[in-house]
């Protein structure tokens, strides 16, 4: 097994490495730091979130750049705020006995005056959002010119959150000579692009399979009728002995609304999304953290970086709008050699997901039908039997009693015992109802083309105007238009980011100068207003509501851009 020491690194960076405790490189730390360190080559690592990228690129990125230098040498491009500070952090510690190197996140959501100040006491490295980054760079408060290395962390998960205009923008901006240095969990088309774009003949490195996720995960499904979804989670929480898990909604609005729900219903949940501020979030992540909570329900933006290794379990009780999510979503368990469950609780009409999942992801998928009742009831019962058998005396019983005694004396053992079953699942429907999931058949599986690519898969891919034919889009308008988000791209890029949805839901866009009406998919139609509408975009309010539908739009356009209701 190789060592820290054998891969080329200063004695003070060992030195912090022993203090973190790291005693041996993971796959991706051994593939990578030799090579970075001392070659200039572009360099594209593959691996899955969790197996210690950030120390695959940050141990080498520390060493190499020059505090000695008044100037910035590093550039890391991270996709959200929790995932910059991590790194940063990170970087941190593995500098903490070489010569001060600055590090500053930057990251949006937060008042950007003060990183401007920050920045003007000077950065060697400069951790960022590729969103924030670009205002920055607008303002000509951050100078990226004369970077030496770049680093693309999460490439995938940037360009699934639509960061794909800013991250072209900073790639065309930072000097041709750099370095760049991308770490992808999958290697998606766009993944491929940049490296085709903005790389020169990199060296890639592969741990593991590339686009599987980890063999550690057990990935699981269910199906569920919409109106069971709540119950079946919940057995299958009661399920388990030892549970810590993580809960996905697509939505913030259901995921407060689950995690409500769950904390009514007696259980240690907590919620974590985009409307919370910061120290509602890190008052959640620390009960999280401390299992006080232990079951965190979360969007697929907020769960991106919470660095938890322990997590059993992972419940997609939304699918993932994108399908890409699935890895991030999954990956949050089956962590540093722990084993783990992924489990979707899947609508009969989100079946064919399942099969695309495994053909995409290279997995396979288990079916798991809920809990029995029988299992849950006895389990649960026994339970109750012992807290009666537990209780205190109390001496008022003595008085109290002999009446009832005398009333119950012709009463069996047995039959006491089965009326107080009976009152406790009478007080516990739930537990006496059989919930049934059919296996997806073989038939249910779409069916390949000889491409290997499904009938949805292709469709999706057919361009957003053969999109926009399908009924499955409803027509949205938005006061925002080419005075404010000049692009198509970066209109895209807006709705992506700001509403947390993949670009493949957005169909036909139209953009006047003051507005615009663009095709959503219908599944997140809701999910865009609800983000958008009685928002602010740059200070003023945004105003976003449904047209009629995409097939009866004729002669509509052109009626001016207000507010429609
Ligand atoms: P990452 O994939 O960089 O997010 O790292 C996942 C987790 O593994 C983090 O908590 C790291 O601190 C930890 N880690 C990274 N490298 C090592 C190592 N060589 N030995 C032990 N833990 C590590």
């Amino acid at each position: 097994m190789q060592e820290f020491s054998s891969l080329g690194l200063s004695q003070p960076t060992l030195d912090a490495i022993e203090e973190l405790g790291f005693e041996t490189p993971t796959s991706i730390q051994a593939g990578a730091i030799p090579k970075l360190l001392n070659s200039e080559s572009d360099f594209i690592g593959l691996a899955q979130t969790g197996t210690g990228k950030t120390a695959a690129f940050g141990l080498p990125l520390m060493e190499l750049v020059d505090a000695e230098l008044p100037y910035a040498q590093g550039l890391v491009l991270a996709p959200t705020r929790e995932l910059c500070l991590q790194i940063s952090n990170q970087l941190e510690s593995f500098g903490k006995y070489r010569k001060k190197t600055r590090l500053l996140a930057v990251y949006g959501g937060t008042d950007i005056g003060r990183q401007i100040r920050q920045l003007k006491k000077g950065v060697h490295i400069l951790v960022a959002t590729p969103g924030r980054l670009r205002d920055l760079l607008e303002r000509k408060a951050a100078d990226i010119s004369r970077i030496r290395y770049l680093v693309l962390d999460e490439a995938d998960e940037m360009l699934n959150m639509g960061f794909r205009a800013e991250i072209d923008e900073i790639l065309e901006n930072a000097p041709s000579e750099r370095t760049t240095w991308l770490f992808s969990a999958t290697m998606s088309r766009d993944v491929r692009r940049i490296s085709k774009n903005y790389m020169y003949e990199p060296e890639e490195l592969v741990i593991g399979t590339v686009n599987a996720s980890n063999k550690d995960i057990e990935h699981q499904y269910t199906i569920v009728r919409a109106t069971e979804k709540y119950d079946i989670l919940k057995n299958f929480i009661d399920g388990e002995e030892d549970i810590y898990g993580i809960i996905f909604c697509r939505t913030r609005r259901d995921t407060e609304k689950l995690a409500k729900m769950l904390e009514k219903d007696g259980y240690p949940a907590g919620a974590i999304h985009g409307d919370l501020n910061q120290s509602q979030r890190d008052r959640v992540m620390d009960l999280f953290r401390r299992k006080r909570v232990t079951l965190l329900v979360a969007t697929d933006v907020a769960a991106r970086g919470i660095d938890v290794n322990d997590i059993t379990h992972v419940y997609h009780f939304n699918i993932p709008e994108d399908l890409n999510f699935y890895t991030h979503r999954s990956g949050r368990t089956g962590r540093a050699g722990k084993r783990g469950v992924s489990l979707i609780l899947a609508h009969h009409r989100e079946k064919g997901m399942i099969p695309q999942l495994e053909r995409r992801l290279d997995i396979r998928f288990k079916h798991q039908p809920p809990p029995s009742a029988e299992v849950l009831l006895q389990r649960k019962l026994v339970k109750h039997i012992q807290g009666i058998l537990d209780a205190p005396e109390f001496n008022i019983l003595d008085k109290v009693l002999p009446p009832i005694q005398e009333a119950l004396k012709e009463m069996s053992k047995e039959d006491l015992i089965y009326q107080i079953a009976a009152s406790f699942a009478e007080k516990n429907p739930r537990y006496t109802v059989e919930h049934k999931s059919q296996p997806i058949e073989a038939g249910n599986y779409q069916r390949k083309s000889r491409d290997g690519r499904d009938s949805r898969d292709r469709g999706g891919r057919g361009g957003r105007d053969r999109r926009r034919s399908n009924n499955d889009y409803a027509r949205l308008f938005i006061n925002l238009g080419t005075m404010d988000l000049p692009q198509k791209g970066d209109f895209l890029g807006y709705i992506c980011r700001s509403c947390n949805i993949s670009g493949d839901f957005v169909g036909r866009i139209d953009m006047s100068e003051k507005y615009s009406f663009f095709d959503i998919h219908k599944t997140c139609a809701d999910q865009v207003i609800d983000a958008l509408d009685g928002g602010d975009y740059k200070g003023r309010p945004l105003r976003v509501n449904q047209d009629r539908p995409t097939n009866d739009r004729k002669g509509r356009r052109g009626q001016g851009g207000g507010r429609r209701r």
